[in-house]
């Protein structure tokens, strides 16, 4: 399946737009659902202060909020730069069924944002990543799962 190169310019506009403004970093990206613009996402991480403000995690929760729901099934979403790994993911919780990027990681890498690290830490065993992580009260690691599955409140995701 093709992509449209309007969407992809816009995304790639949005993410020139973004720097060229002062905004934030060179990123952006867009939503699209039966051929329409959902939403769209720049990288407001300086702006906003907040580490997790890609362009691609704001372009789903703006999605999300603009479809109200949590599922972007059926959406595509075109990025003017493959996904770094914490995008990628919100991509597939999301249900997002097609990605389409322009520039690679290593074109962001040159630009000196290099997801490469985060790719390696995923890879290995959790006692081997630079962040240590360990388990704790293990005894009571299952009292919400406990809760979730006597509640009748509980959405599917
Ligand atoms: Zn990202």
């Amino acid at each position: 399946m093709q992509g449209n190169p309007e969407f992809m310019k816009r995304a790639i506009d949005l993410a020139v737009e973004n720097v060229t403004s002062g905004s934030g970093g060179p990123f952006g990206a867009v939503v699209v659902r039966e051929g329409r613009v959902i939403a769209t996402g720049v990288n407001e991480v300086t702006a906003t202060n907040d580490p997790t403000a890609h362009a691609e995690v704001v372009a789903i929760r703006n999605a999300c909020r603009q479809l109200k729901g949590f599922s972007l099934e059926g959406c595509t979403i075109y990025t003017s730069c493959e996904p770094c790994p914490m995008c990628l993911a919100a991509i597939y919780w999301a249900r997002m069924e097609r990605i389409y990027y322009s520039g690679t990681a290593a074109d962001a890498a040159a630009a000196g944002f290099d997801d490469a690290f985060l790719y390696s830490e995923i890879k290995k065993d959790i006692g081997e990543r630079t962040v240590p992580e360990q388990r704790m009260l293990a005894e009571r690691g299952n009292e919400s799962f406990d809760a979730w599955r006597k509640s009748g409140m509980r959405a599917e995701y």
